[in-house]
């Protein structure tokens, strides 16, 4: 049996990165995984330009004149920069550019007009409500390196700085399978000893929210003959993915077949939930994962395992379970010897700290359980558990529900 950090381990140190890159617009590249270096074309700002609408001046003159000065001119946005008239002072605005001869700007609830005149208070400083150019990042700095993933600020960072074209890996491509003769679709009456299946969605739907191209393989029986059949659909994907069947039991046959075309390795991974599971390489460049039928196992081992596999195809460190210290909202008691994943409610008290509530219905059949779950408690290999009030490691996974 492996350990959790184990098993994660050999599945990383398997997999083929992905080797092409294509080139997309800022609109197609959410979600997608940068392939090159993306350097800025521009400074930003790309000018210095006023934070503020209010009055440009020089301090120089502000200050020989008597912190008066007679009005002279204009700049607007758009405008290409002007030159300051000495001893006077310039009307400005929120992002227009700071004419040449100018160091402050002055906001224009602060001043009077009076006799003709601008009239400033005696606190003016050098610099003041200024953006100067490039205090943000230089034309050719480096924004992104290979393997982060892009959400809609980076992609509004890069636009400004004037990328337009990204180089992201392509998609991956996966297929997604459940299997067992017990499992029909939502929509059909259960005939006795039926059961609606749901792994397959969930794992289809996680897929995509990280830009993965799925193609839903259906449901596959519990037979030899069958799973053959589905190994000859196989070609040309990066990552196949069953759920169900993985086990030792005598209908259990996924890891059998899959044998006859990949190198698979079977783990009991000493995880809660999760065993068993199975990982591999099939052919050229694709990927194999037996993922139990339990669903609550099958969520937990997509994200301890699948996910991770994903990022690192995408070559992005795979860091996608962060661990937050919180206190537990409750107690729980249990046998050492397997790294536990507690569905937990998650929130933060009238003090700001993190609580983290074990969830009751731990099955990893109760799926009910996760309408409530925001997070999991990470329970280590070696604990009996924890009692309420004690520091426990929380991984959110929903923040909009915390
Ligand atoms: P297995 O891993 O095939 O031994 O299945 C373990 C448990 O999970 C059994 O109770 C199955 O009925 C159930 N199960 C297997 N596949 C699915 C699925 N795709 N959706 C929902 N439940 C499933
Ligand atoms: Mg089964």
């Amino acid at each position: 049996m492996l350990s959790l950090e184990e098993a994660r381990a050999a599945i990383l140190g398997r997999i083929r990165i992905c080797g092409e890159v294509e080139e997309v617009s800022l609109r197609q590249a959410l979600g997608r995984f940068v392939a090159k270096e993306l350097c800025a074309r521009v400074d930003n700002p790309a000018f210095t330009n006023s934070a503020m609408d209010g009055y440009a001046l020089a301090l120089a003159d502000l200050v020989a004149a008597g912190f008066e000065l007679p009005l002279r001119g204009e700049s607007r946005c758009g405008d290409p920069p002007g030159i300051l008239t000495r001893g006077t002072a310039m009307r400005i605005f929120t992002g227009a550019p700071l004419p040449d001869g100018a160091d402050a700007v002055v906001i224009q609830e602060d001043i009077r007009l009076e006799r003709g005149k601008v009239v400033f208070p005696r606190t003016v400083q050098p610099g003041q409500n200024l953006r100067r150019r490039a205090e943000d990042f230089h034309a050719g700095d480096s924004l992104y390196a290979p393997g982060r993933r892009l959400t809609a600020y980076d992609l509004a960072l890069l636009s400004s700085a004037g990328v337009d074209r990204i180089p992201v890996y392509p998609r991956a491509r996966a297929l997604v399978v459940a299997t067992g003769d017990e499992l029909v679709a939502p929509g059909t009456p259960l005939k006795p000893g039926q059961i609606y299946e749901s792994n397959r969605l969930a794992t289809l739907l996680q897929l995509e929210a990280l830009g993965v191209e799925v193609v839903d393989g259906g449901t596959v029986p519990d037979e030899p003959m069958a799973l053959r059949a589905l190994l000859k659909t196989c070609a040309g994907y990066d990552f196949v993915i069953t759920s169900g069947g993985a086990s030792v039991g005598d209908h259990d046959f996924v890891r059998q077949v899959f044998s006859e075309i990949g190198e698979i390795d079977f783990w009991r991974a000493r995880i809660k939930p999760g065993k068993p599971l199975a990982f591999g390489c099939l052919g050229e460049r694709g990927h194999f994962f037996a993922l139990p039928g339990n669903p609550v196992s099958s969520l937990v081992t997509f994200k301890l395992f699948v996910e991770p596999a994903v990022f690192a195809w995408n070559h992005a460190v795979p860091d996608t379970m962060p661990e937050f210290a919180a206190k537990a909202g409750n107690g729980l008691k249990r046998h050492p010897g397997r790294t536990e994943f507690v569905r937990a409610r998650l929130h933060l008290d009238r003090a700001g700290h993190l609580i983290a509530t074990a969830l009751r219905g731990q099955g990893s059949h109760q799926i009910g359980t996760l309408r409530d779950t925001n997070g999991l408690i990470k329970v280590a290999e070696d604990s009996a558990g924890f009692e309420q009030g004690d520091t426990v490691i929380a991984i959110p996974l929903s923040l909009d529900r915390l």
